[in-house]
């Protein structure tokens, strides 16, 4: 069964894109098959955070039944697959952003994991963002104006009866006038299920275009970002694993 994941927030710059790139990964680590789309189509950057920004073949291509989704899915190294948007500003126009829907509907039986990086805010992209999948991931940041926004999106996917899996507090220092785990819980309403604390091996791995569960496996953060991958696939989580070595991944990908 393909699970259609939708990472939303409301507000832009808490992190969305890079637990998309990340959990991608961690999820391909833990032998699923898995699609990352880039479904934040005026402001993409998932092709950035995985060096496929200059890609030929985009979701924008296809949304304009300009190429097949096959020839826009590309291999990445890491054993994940990416629909990249383009960066372009020009391919924007005639693009038809309702038909995000049949782009993940005709994916169902493909993969394991078919995951959006949606836009912020609550216009027609991200709508059709959180149309298109099936559950939802929420992400933020812990303060007031991060959480108001995350509360307006999960009334959004509430409203159009989306599963909720739950809310992913991103960048938490550990200061004194950070919004608390349960005071989060309270005003959202939704559980939190992973509090991932500000680490700069993340902006040091964007650099280098590769997620940072990788980068640094060890680091804070990437063993946060694993854990969230072992809840999801409901693998027992184990701090020093790494998921499954290559061969493995590659006998899944051959045998199905
Ligand atoms: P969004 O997709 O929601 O707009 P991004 O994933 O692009 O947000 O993240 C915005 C910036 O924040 C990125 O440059 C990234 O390096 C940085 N960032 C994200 N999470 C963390 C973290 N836990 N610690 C430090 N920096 C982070
Ligand atoms: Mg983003």
């Amino acid at each position: 069964m393909t699970r259609v994941i939708v990472v939303c927030s409301g507000k832009g710059g808490v992190g969305k894109t890079t637990l998309v790139s990340n959990l991608s990964s961690a999820l391909s680590q833990l032998g699923q098959k898995v699609l990352a789309i880039d479904a934040n189509l005026t402001t993409p950057n998932l092709g950035l955070h995985l060096g496929l920004h200059l890609v030929p073949k985009t979701i924008h291509s296809v949304l304009k039944r300009r190429a097949k989704l096959s020839d826009a899915i590309y291999p990445h190294p890491l054993g994940f697959k990416v629909l990249p948007a383009s960066m372009s500003i020009h391919e924007l126009t005639g693009t038809d952003v309702g038909r995000l829907g049949e782009i993940t509907h005709s994916l169902l039986g493909k993969f394991d994991y078919v995951i959006l990086d949606c836009a912020a805010g609550l216009g027609r992209e991200a709508i059709s963002a959180m149309s298109a999948a099936d559950e939802i991931l929420m992400v933020t940041n812990p303060d007031m104006p991060a959480l108001t926004d995350a509360l307006r999106t999960s009334k959004v996917a509430q409203d159009a009866n989306k599963k909720i899996i739950g809310i992913i507090v991103n960048r938490r220092k550990g200061k004194y006038h950070e919004l608390r785990r349960d005071e989060i819980e309270d005003i959202v309403g939704v559980p939190v299920i992973a509090e991932i604390p500000e680490d700069q091996n993340i902006p040091k791995s964007v650099t280098v275009r590769t997620p940072v569960v990788n980068y640094d496996p060890k680091s804070p953060a990437s063993i946060e970002i694993r854990r969230i991958a072992h809840k999801l696939t409901e693998i027992p989580f184990n701090e020093k694993s790494r998921g499954m070595g290559i061969f493995e991944r590659v006998a899944r990908w051959v045998v199905g």
